[in-house]
């Protein structure tokens, strides 16, 4: 028990006594209870001692020659070694203690003889708790402040990277969608201050028609995920139109759920993407509509008689130069409607004229791939541009067609709706100024839709599968044509699908606009 305790002594005791009795006394006291025990009888080499290695605890005697403890311990406080050690008093028989001296000096508590080895030990013990648990909470302190030191670090760092980054960053709730932060890359590009921006949400400034389908995107992200670099168009302050791609991610703020919105700016690119494109099909036009020509006179014979082979060879020609003939004027035609060039000419129109009109156009394609069409008209007569509704019909209709089996059945029909009682994909709210709506459905039985390409077929060149456009001789123009006609109806176009059962498009009108 001796031995083990001498090995892992409980403290470090250091004892300054000029009476050696005392020292002995202590000494033999404290070591039998498994204390390591230092003594001397100098004031001068308890200094030193301490200072070589500094002991858990310290006994000081007060009456000493040459230095007394009161002068020890100022001498132990003032050096940042020895400050902090625990010093008892110890007072002999008949020695004055000046109490208010000690504790003024550093002290912690005094011992008057004669010695009480239980009074001892307590207070011992007592102090070196005290210096422990001090040690304890010195420790925790320096590590917390650590902590916040690295912590504060790493915020500065990415605060710096937020406010830096040459891409439009911003948080919003993801419960509103309602600005919490925004970057100054974001203000510039939208051209409103911080104070502006934050408790807001797109909607309220007035970032642009897209701003309720924005907000839906955020409020639906714990059930879609993230999103990457989706197109959006936003208008700035000075209203000027900007197309944006944007990604948001999930992230949790102190538990609040909330979007974190990078944006990339893209409208110089697109502008020019869309000066290239329609550059090249003006460009591509002439030429094409001369080798149609050419096309045509190789075809009527008037060039001479053509072999089999190469009516065959002339057959090919003409379904691809028909094809991209096809593309060329879908480009254009988005193109200026895109730019505003062409505009809507409504009159009265007939709903069930229309949609014969567009059966009948359809019939020999329907006919041609054994599909059967049905169409229940209704007679109702609203405002619209007959021949540009008649060229989404008959594009849906199409699409509808192309992508069924033989056999397969394509339905046409209209109904009166309000637009509240849509099962609309997208959001509604911003159809509720008038209620009557006519709702056309083109419905098949053909090969269907994968869920995750419902919105994004209604994009230019975007298609189900990339062999389409070979093989169904599409552009993956068509539903882009269609939505931006019906948007200028005032009106929505969407989709629901199930894979290998089939689609229905909806094309929902105002009855006046
Ligand atoms: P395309 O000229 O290729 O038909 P669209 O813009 O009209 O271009 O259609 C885009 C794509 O959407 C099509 O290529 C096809 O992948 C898909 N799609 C459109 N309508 C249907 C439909 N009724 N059934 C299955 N897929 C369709």
């Amino acid at each position: 028990m001796l031995n083990q305790s001498l090995k892992f002594p409980k403290a470090d005791i250091l004892v300054i006594d000029d009476t050696p009795e005392n020292l002995n006394l202590l000494s033999a006291m404290l070591t039998e209870q498994g204390y390591k025990v230092r003594s001397v009888t100098k004031g001068s080499t308890g200094l030193r001692g301490a200072n070589a290695v500094p002991p858990d605890l310290i006994l000081l005697d007060v009456n000493m020659p040459e230095m007394n403890g009161y002068e020890v311990c100022q001498n132990l406080k003032a050096n940042d070694r020895t400050r902090e050690i625990p010093v008892i008093f110890i007072s002999a028989l008949g020695d004055v203690l000046d109490k208010i001296k000690a504790f003024a000096v550093g002290g912690v508590d005094y011992i008057t003889k004669p010695f009480q080895l239980e009074e001892v030990l307590a207070r011992i013990e007592n102090h070196l708790t005290i210096r422990q648990l001090q040690q304890q909470l010195q420790a925790q302190n320096q590590q917390l402040q650590q902590e916040i030191h690295d912590r504060t670090k790493a915020e500065e760092k990415f605060a710096k990277v937020f406010r830096s980054s040459p891409n439009p960053i911003a948080i919003a709730t993801v419960s509103e969608a309602r600005f919490l932060d925004a970057n100054p890359s974001f203000l510039r590009i939208s051209g409103y201050s911080l104070e502006e921006v934050i408790g807001h949400t797109a909607t309220e400034l007035d970032f642009g028609k897209n701003t309720v389908a924005f907000a839906q995107k955020i409020q639906l992200l714990p059930k879609t995920g993230s999103l990457y670099n989706q197109e959006f168009e936003f208008s700035t302050k000075c209203g000027e139109v900007k197309t944006i791609l944007i990604s948001i991610e999930l992230i949790d703020l102190a538990g609040v759920p909330c979007a974190l919105l990078i944006a990339n700016d893209i409208t110089e690119r697109k502008r020019l993407e869309n000066e290239f494109i329609s550059l090249v099909s003006h460009e591509l036009r002439t030429p094409l509509t001369s080798t149609m020509g050419a096309l045509d006179l190789l075809g009527a014979g008037q060039l001479g008689t053509l072999t089999a082979q190469g009516q065959k060879v002339l057959s090919i020609a003409t379904t691809n130069t028909e094809r991209l003939m096809r593309l060329v004027n879908d480009i254009l035609d988005l193109e200026r409607m895109k730019s505003g060039k062409i505009f809507m000419r409504r009159a009265k129109c007939n709903v069930a004229e229309l949609l014969i009109t567009a059966t009948e156009a359809m019939q020999a394609m329907a006919d041609k791939l054994q599909v059967q069409l049905i169409v229940n008209p209704l007679t109702i007569e609203f405002w619209a541009d007959s021949d540009r509704l008649l060229q989404t019909l008959t594009n849906l209709l199409s699409n509808a067609i192309k992508f069924s089996e033989p056999g397969d059945r394509v339905w046409i029909s209209a109904i009166l709706s309000e637009s509240k009682t849509v099962d609309s994909q997208e959001n509604q709210n911003s159809l509720t100024s008038s209620p009557n709506y006519v709702l056309i459905t083109i419905q098949d039985e053909g090969r269907g839709i994968p869920e995750d390409k419902l919105q994004i077929i209604f994009e230019r060149f975007q298609q189900v599968d990339a062999s389409d456009s070979r093989n169904k001789g599409g552009t993956g123009l068509g539903l882009a044509i269609c939505r931006n006609i019906v948007q200028q109806h005032n009106g929505k176009i969407w989709v629901q699908s199930i894979l290998g059962e089939g689609s229905t498009f909806y094309v929902l009108l105002p009855l006046t606009s």
